[in-house]
């Protein structure tokens, strides 16, 4: 659903929903709590960076968790850090989100197997919205986390269960292939030109 339903061109009147007037401008308006963890911090303040300019998303930084409506766990959770990180989610205001950035964050990472001192993944402690993979995802893969945060806002209902509209969105949310083909539709006769170019390479060299 957009925000806007109708518009009138004369009268200059826009009719939309408070609901989605509301999502759009806290969609508008994310601001991540700043810290991390370990080395997915380093991609994290990148992604603060004037490069990517996040500004343009309306996401900015803050520095304190009543400031806050995202965490992003950027970096491996250790058991002693466990429960500052909890502490500072439930120092920060209702509606939150939270996006576990990196292996780490997500499942324990390299130290899934014998890293006695690290949590298998932060959503057990704190519940989780977003998990970006990687060892340590890039920003452009960050950003991408952090639309799916908007397009999470996007969806929501007052008084809705969060956990309903993450199903719906997942089970509307097409294969990646598909999604590039429909919007770079010259990818499609590109790769099937790269195909032919390729048999021919082969069936000379066969020839030869
Ligand atoms: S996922 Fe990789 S880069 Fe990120 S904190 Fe863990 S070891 Fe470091």
């Amino acid at each position: 659903m957009s925000l806007l339903d109708t518009k009138f061109e004369k009268g200059g009147v826009i009719i939309s929903k408070v609901e989605d007037l509301l999502n759009w401008s806290r969609l508008s308006s994310m601001w991540p709590m700043s810290f991390g963890l370990a080395c997915c911090a380093i991609e994290m303040m990148a992604t603060n960076a004037s490069n990517y300019d996040l500004e343009r998303f309306g996401i900015f930084p803050r520095s304190s968790p009543r400031q806050s409506d995202v965490m992003i766990v950027a970096g491996t959770v250790t058991f002693k850090m466990a429960e500052r990180v909890k502490r500072l989610y439930e120092q920060m205001t209702e509606p939150r989100y939270v996006l576990s950035m990196g292996s780490c964050a997500n499942c324990g990472g390299p130290y899934w197997e014998h890293g006695y001192h690290v949590v298998k993944g932060v959503d057990r402690v704190i519940p989780v919205d977003v998990y970006v993979p990687g060892c340590p995802p890039r920003p452009e893969a960050l950003i991408g986390g952090l639309m799916k945060i908007q397009e999470l806002i996007r969806e929501e209902k007052f008084g809705g269960n969060r956990e309903d509209v993450k199903k719906r969105l997942a089970a509307k949310s097409a294969p990646a292939e598909e999604v590039i083909m429909a919007e770079h539709p010259n990818q499609a006769d590109r790769s099937k030109g790269q195909d032919k170019k390729e048999t021919e390479v082969e069936e000379t060299a066969e020839t030869a």
